[in-house]
């Protein structure tokens, strides 16, 4: 799927606010789809006085690539808050099927006062997908309605009536995700976004999202970074950095000097396509 990049303005995210709340009124229960490697810079700042009191399970995406002892640590953090988090892997379908169990159990409650009030065979539970762009909206969409179901903003201009997906008996879903924008104020959040490539590479300078990878990596993971560059050491200068991996990797103008564009490239691209293993960019501990 093309990567969309949403420009957010004060008057955007006012409507993308709007909007959400507009479908919260159809609802039972929120899915907070947030991406597993970072959890709190893939969470909309306001979301917890956008949905207010409405039901919410936490979903940590793209599971698969993110550092399963940290997503742990995730998962206990947000347990500590009152809230439950799975962990789940959209594009595979890992962890999937637990999601509408999850729901009903936290709609219980409510389907039991429907009950106490004589309604015997009360509607399967409505939920709606709320996150980021490039989370995984569409993907888990996708995913549990078990076919393609089209993009929104994928045809500009034409917007189509909501529609409920049924998954399995139990459970209805809105086709069209709540989406929120992220915590562009922190740079540090814009970097990790970048890194991980949820915003698109233009927006940012792509040597400096490289060096804050190598930086994250030099620290938190030496000997991943090590290994895939066959590093003795990690020089603690980043340029020397850039350059000891440049000229392994064979990344030379044809002066014979270090391109480091090509370093930038060559770091990104092997850290969203997993080369450098699993990855997680921030625990509860360093959380944003
Ligand atoms: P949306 O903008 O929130 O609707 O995000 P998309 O559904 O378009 O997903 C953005 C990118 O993330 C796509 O390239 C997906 O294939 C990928 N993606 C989504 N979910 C997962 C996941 O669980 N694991 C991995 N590895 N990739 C995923």
């Amino acid at each position: 799927m093309p990567m969309t990049v949403i420009q957010w303005f004060p008057g955007h995210m006012a409507k993308a606010k709007r909007e959400v709340q507009e479908k919260l009124k159809l609802i039972d229960v929120a899915f907070e789809l947030l991406d597993a490697r970072l959890p709190m810079s893939s969470r909309n700042p306001m979301i917890d006085d956008i949905l207010g009191q409405k039901p919410r399970l936490i979903l940590l995406n793209k599971a698969d690539m993110a550092d399963e002892a940290v997503t742990e640590q995730w998962i206990r953090y947000f347990h500590d808050q009152g809230r439950l988090a799975l962990p789940i892997d959209a594009q595979s379908g890992t962890g999937v099927r637990q999601i509408a169990a999850a729901a009903k159990e936290m709609v219980k409650d409510k389907f039991e006062k429907m009950r106490a009030k004589g309604i015997k065979n009360p509607r399967p539970v409505r939920a709606l997908i709320v996150g980021i762009p490039n989370v995984g909206k569409s993907t888990l969409i996708n995913r549990l309605a078990g076919r393609h179901i089209a993009k929104t903003g994928d045809k500009p201009g034409v917007t189509k009536a909501q529609q409920w997906i049924k998954v399995g008996k139990e459970m209805e879903l809105l086709d069209t995700p709540g989406i929120l924008w992220p915590k562009f104020e922190d740079e540090d959040v814009g970097y990790k976004l970048a890194v991980t490539g949820a915003i698109k590479d233009e927006i940012l300078n792509l040597q400096d999202v490289a060096v804050y990878a190598l930086r994250f990596l030099s620290t938190h993971y030496p000997n991943r970074l090590a290994e895939r560059y066959g590093l003795d050491d990690i020089p603690d200068d980043i340029v020397a950095l850039f350059d000891t991996i440049g000229r392994r990797r064979g990344c030379l103008t044809s002066g014979g000097a270090v391109d480091y564009d090509k370093v930038a490239d060559i770091v990104l691209y092997d850290i969203r396509t997993e080369k450098l293993g699993r990855l997680s960019f921030e625990t509860p501990a360093s959380r944003t």
